[in-house]
């Protein structure tokens, strides 16, 4: 029997992963690439680096994400962080075939017979992490299609012949320093909201949009941006679309389901809610108040 190390006070999640972790070789860790500090729960890097276990971050939902925000961020964790990170989607199947190597490559003392390379996929929900996984045994599944029969559990682990995924330990949530990390994840549906927690995110949305990216606030509905606020965003949106409620008022409410539905699907266009730099203004506005 196992001796544990853990304090008494570890959170179940906290505990399921850090056991996990000393049967792991290397953590990818999934985060989404249009916001991936607020999309990261420190947890996967404490508990990674106390077993000095390398890691892959994958940035993902680059389909999504704004190619400049997504290079720097790439850029960023490279230089100041140390760490592999890789921009990908997972709607590109060339994105995803390169992982495998690149995990081998990460940890080159593992993925022989006597020592399999062992990778854990942690990363909050919605981040896509089920479909990665999937992606990853699909390719697996169809290479070993004409293989003789093996059991489904074993079939749905083994990524390649010496490289296997390590079960998934529960829910990771994301841990919310800043408001405006509450905001990013449910603008981007990582975190659940009700309707009238939407209007605010989508208040929060409208006036990031003004800020980085107005052109495509035009592009998308045709009104001219300068001036506007958050809410005057909203409500030209309802206005261009004829969205009204009974009574002849602007339906509000619609309209701001509508911009965040825009911006989830990629409609809008391709956005990231922050990047290195608004990442750091917003730390220091943080330690400020
Ligand atoms: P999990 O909770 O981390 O396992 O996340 P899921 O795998 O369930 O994915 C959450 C949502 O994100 C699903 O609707 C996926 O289709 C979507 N998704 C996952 N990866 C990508 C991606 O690379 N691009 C886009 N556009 N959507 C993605």
């Amino acid at each position: 029997m196992s001796i544990q190390w853990f304090p008494g006070h570890m959170n179940a999640a906290k505990k399921e992963a850090a056991e996990q972790m000393e049967n792991t070789d290397l953590v990818i860790e999934v985060l989404d690439a249009r916001l991936p500090e607020a999309s990261c729960n420190p947890m996967v890097e404490e508990l990674r680096k106390f077993r000095q276990r390398p890691c892959l971050k994958i940035l993902n939902k680059t389909d999504l994400a704004d190619p400049a925000a997504t290079a720097a961020w790439k850029a960023y964790y490279e230089a100041q962080q140390g760490v592999t990170a890789y921009p990908m989607s997972t709607k590109h199947p060339a994105d995803v075939a390169r992982i495998p190597a690149l995990c081998q490559s990460l940890a080159p003392h593992r993925g022989v017979p006597t020592k399999p390379l062992r990778i854990m996929i942690m990363g909050i929900p919605n981040v896509g992490k089920s479909t990665l996984m999937n992606a990853l045994l699909k390719k697996r599944v169809a290479k070993v299609g004409d293989e003789p029969a093996v059991t489904k559990i074993q079939q749905k682990l083994y990524l390649g012949k010496h490289t296997v995924l390590v079960d998934t330990p529960g829910m990771l949530w994301p841990k919310i320093a800043m408001a405006g990390d509450g905001m990013m994840l449910a603008a981007s549906h990582a975190v659940g909201s009700n309707a009238l927690i939407e209007e605010e995110v989508a208040e929060f949305l409208a006036n990031l949009l003004l800020d980085r990216y107005p052109q495509l606030l035009t592009a998308r509905y045709g009104f001219k941006t300068e001036g506007l606020d958050g809410i005057a965003v909203i409500e030209q949106v309802a206005q261009r679309r004829g969205f009204r409620v009974r009574g002849g008022e602007f339906d509000y409410e619609k309209a701001a389901h509508v911009l965040l539905h825009d911006y989830r699907t990629g409609a809008l266009g391709r956005i990231s809610l922050e990047t290195p730099e608004t990442r750091a203004a917003a730390l220091i506005q943080h330690a400020a108040e």
